[in-house]
């Protein structure tokens, strides 16, 4: 199966944020769950698909967001990607 990075490279690339713009340490595990996902979706569906998925209407936010900018959808996506 494809993969975008492996899971090694990804958190690389997640260390590898300058500190001055890691907020706190909950956005940096937010971004590795972010990565993370991008990766096991991408395992499950095309590229395309993940890119539709996160321009979709998040119900978290009545609909005034996308998904890709909503952890709890993020959480959902993972949850969905890991029970296969
Ligand atoms: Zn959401």
């Amino acid at each position: 199966m494809f993969k975008i990075l492996p899971d090694k490279r990804l958190l690389e690339v997640v260390s590898s944020i300058p500190q001055d713009i890691k907020p706190d340490i909950s956005v940096t595990i937010f971004l590795q769950s972010e990565c993370q996902a991008v990766a096991k979706a991408e395992q499950k569906n095309t590229l395309k698909q993940v890119i539709e998925w996160g321009n979709e209407k998040c119900k978290h936010s009545n609909y005034l967001m996308k998904k890709k900018g909503c952890p709890y959808c993020w959480q959902e996506l993972i949850k969905e990607v890991d029970s296969g």
